[in-house]
Formats: C-alpha cells, structure tokens, sequence
C-alpha cells in the first residue's frame, strides 16, 4: 500500500482534498454527494449557503419543502432532504447540536454513532470523519475497489470493511495520508485507470498485473 501510495504521491504531487468552510458543510457534501457528481452537489451547497442554511440550526429551522427545493439539484432530493434533516435531528437531541461535539469522540465510537443513522453508509461515515472530523478512517469508494482489484490486491468480493481494513492495517494511522491517498486513488482512476484504462501511461504500470495480461 505504501509503495502506491509513494509512486501516486511523486507522479500526481500534492492534491489536498475536499475544500470547505467546516465540518458540517462535509458531511452536508457526504450525504449529498451519494448518487450523484460532485459538480451537482456544488449546486446544492451554493444554494443552502445562500440561504443561510448550511448550518445545523438552519437546516433544522426548513420545512422539508424548502430544504428539498434547495438541494433540488444534487438528485434524489427527498430521500437526502429527510436523511439530513434526522441527521440535524440526532445533533440537536444529543450533541447540543454540534457536529464538531460528535466528531470529538473515539473513532470508532463515533463511526458506529454515524452508521446507526438512517442513510449513513461507511462511505458517507469514513467522509465525515477523515474530512470534516480530522479523524484517521480511511474512504473507500468505486475507484478504489476498482484499482485495488486490477492491481489484484483484491479478488472481486471483498466487503467495504475488509477494503477499509487493508489500509487501516498497513499504513500510519495519520488523517494527512488517509485524505491524500484516497485523493490520489479517485485521480489516478479519472486520469488513468478508467473503465477503458490507459497503461502505457500510468505509473503504476510495471507493478500492475492487469497491464501486463491486458498489454
Ligand atoms: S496499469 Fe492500467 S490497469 Fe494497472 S493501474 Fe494503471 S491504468 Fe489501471
């Protein structure tokens, strides 16, 4: 894991991810972003900060209409319109609503608090630990479950939580190196390991078994 890491980290530099003025407005991102493209949820943020509303207090003072017409854009907005908003509910009743009082706990205290939540995945709770909470919970997503299984680090089965595990048990437990590996994972698969992927290029390619069956 290591070894990828270093050859992503040399050929894409420094990519620091997931830019936001708090922690809530990460984890507004991470339940917003599911089923759909960042760019969408970009739209949806704007229009909640327009409002007033990316807050816990703003969020809780909309009727649900309101906070559906506003995230309209990111999809699926009545489904993720209640998922926050029982989000904001659970702050308020026991976290004096304060999503920074919840993030301040052990990880996995708090994981198992976020997964408890209706519409909370592993995805969306490893999101809001490691980007809003600061906390070492690495991501995993499509992209890398797809790196990992050309690279035959994986054989096509494995759960989220054994994926999750590999990195946790491999490398330094450090927030600064979970955010950027998953970074460079999800560049690395829009650069080059695409659906259609292109190996002449990349550089993991001399340690990749998929290039060399496929070259
Ligand atoms: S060599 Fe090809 S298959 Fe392997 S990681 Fe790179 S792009 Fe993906």
């Amino acid at each position: 894991m290591l070894g990828i890491f270093e050859r992503l980290a040399a050929h894409f530099g420094p990519l620091h991810w997931w830019p936001s003025d708090s922690p809530f407005e990460v984890a507004v991102g991470a339940i917003l972003t599911q089923n759909t493209n960042w760019k969408n949820v970009e739209k949806a943020i704007a229009n909640l900060k327009q409002a007033v509303a990316l807050c816990p207090s703003g969020i809780k003072a909309l009727a649900r209409e309101e906070l559906e017409e506003l995230i309209r854009p990111s999809g699926f907005f009545r489904q993720k319109a209640e998922r926050l908003q029982l989000f904001v509910d659970y702050l308020f009743t026991n976290h004096q609503g304060s999503l920074e009082r919840l993030l301040a706990g052990p990880l996995d205290d708090v994981r198992q608090k976020l997964l408890a939540l209706k519409g909370i995945g592993p995805e969306t709770a490893d999101s809001i630990l490691l980007y809003g909470g600061h906390q070492p919970s690495f991501v995993v997503d499509a992209y890398t479950r797809r790196l990992l299984s050309r690279l035959e680090i994986l054989h096509g089965k494995e759960s989220y939580e054994q994926i999750r595990a590999l990195f946790m048990d491999q490398l330094p437990h450090e927030p600064e190196m979970f955010n950027e590996f998953h970074a460079l994972i999800v560049e690395e698969c829009k650069t080059f390991c695409r659906k259609k992927p292109l190996c002449p290029s990349c550089p993991l390619v001399d340690m990749c078994p998929f290039a060399t069956q496929s070259g």
